[in-house]
């Protein structure tokens, strides 16, 4: 019997999906589009997933908070979430959140492809294996190049303002850091961007065996910055942050390979579970 514990994917129903952050809650880039309720062993994910298509790829939608942000980040059904998508037969996760910056050139309105994670989370489900399979999966380089790749050179095609390399520092929320914690995922940790929703999701995904990579979209700076910014601002900062976002999916997915090319990603639980 085998050890790996998803299920077989009779029909590949999408094989790219998106998990929108904060402000992405429509799949507008969609055609054909239907809505699915998908039921997994951990309960229900954050809302229906939307499945449709563009430029002849089957792509699937999820709403991280829920359409109308219902559920805060320490609250999200991770497992369940990426559970749903690996049902549909799903490769390749995108997902897109919005960041602060600990980089003064990280401005707000940039987007950042991170390609290393710090974790401080504190009470999340973390992982597919809770036993009698047990499974350690590497995490040293946790983000899918193939994607990575495909984004990065989209957002340049677009003129989109991105920045290749950074660490993305995950706190528990929903509260933002104090001016000492800042300080120190600034200077002492060398984090680039913060955000509350990439663990567990990414390591959730690799477990998964899917591709996954992070857009993170700059809204403001963090409170190093002692920079006063008004509620408008960051509203209209987020408010482009989506646009983009949108016109970067519609240009990167019809770019994905339809079998991923730079990655072990797919590969990671085959040295993994004891
Ligand atoms: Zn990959």
């Amino acid at each position: 019997m085998s050890k790996y514990p998803f299920p077989p994917q009779p029909e590949v129903k999408a094989e790219i999906a998106v998990i929108g952050g904060s402000g992405l809650y429509d799949p507008e880039i969609l055609r054909n589009v239907k809505e699915l309720k998908v039921y997994t062993p951990y309960g229900l994910p954050s809302d229906n997933v939307i499945i449709g298509e563009l430029e002849g790829r089957k792509v699937a939608f999820l709403a991280r908070h829920g359409r109308g942000h219902k559920i805060p980040p320490h609250k999200v059904n991770y497992r369940a979430n990426i559970w749903a998508l690996k049902s549909l037969g799903v490769k390749y996760v995108i997902s897109v959140s919005a960041v602060g910056s600990l980089r003064e050139e990280m401005e707000p309105g940039h987007f950042v492809v991170p390609d290393q994670f710090i974790d401080m989370t504190k009470k999340r489900e973390y992982t597919f294996f809770d036993g009698p399979v047990v499974a350690h999966v590497s995490m040293a380089e946790p983000f899918c190049n193939t994607l990575r790749k495909v984004a990065i050179e989209s957002a340049k095609k677009l003129g989109i303002k991105v920045h290749e390399k950074g660490t993305y520092i995950c706190i528990e929320g929903p509260r933002f850091s104090t001016k000492a914690e800042s300080f120190v995922w600034k200077n002492v940790f060398k984090a680039d961007v913060i955000g509350m929703t990439l663990v567990p999701e990414v390591n959730l995904a690799c477990e998964a065996q899917m591709c996954y990579a992070t857009i993170a979209m700059v809204t403001d700076y963090d409170v190093w910055a002692e920079r006063p910014v008004t509620a408008q601002e960051v509203i209209e900062t987020m408010q482009r942050n989506v646009e983009n976002a949108k016109k970067l999916l519609y240009e990167m997915i019809p770019k994905l390979p339809s079998e991923p090319e730079e990655c072990s990603c797919c590969n990671s639980l085959e040295t993994a579970l004891l």
